[in-house]
């Protein structure tokens, strides 16, 4: 039995190794073996790179001085956001345990 396994190319229908690769070429004819395969991790590496896209704001060379800096303060401000609620959160879950202690003693 062999180890490789086979896929047959959706365009000309000829058998082919299977390579595992996502962008993997027919040898006889050119098309892509697996087009909804590769469409499907183009999708989502579009989707990852539009949520990081959407979180932070991307500084680019061609700003200018000025809008670099708004951009960095607007990415400044959204970590000290989340930073700040992290601590809050932290403070209040502190004196919650500590009241808690004082009231049993
Ligand atoms: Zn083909």
């Amino acid at each position: 039995m062999s180890q490789l396994s086979e896929i047959k190319c959706p365009v000309c229908a000829q058998w082919s190794n299977w390579t595992g690769k996502v962008d993997a070429k027919c040898p006889h004819c050119g098309a892509q073996l697996e087009p909804e395969h590769l469409k499907y991790e183009q999708e989502k590496k579009a989707r990852t790179e539009q949520t990081k896209e959407s979180s932070y704001l991307i500084i680019k060379d061609t700003d200018d001085t000025i809008v670099q800096m708004g951009k960095q303060f607007v990415n400044w401000l959204r970590w000290s956001t989340f930073f700040g609620i992290s601590v809050i959160y932290f403070f209040v879950a502190l004196m919650i345990l500590v009241f808690g202690v004082v009231a049993l003693v």
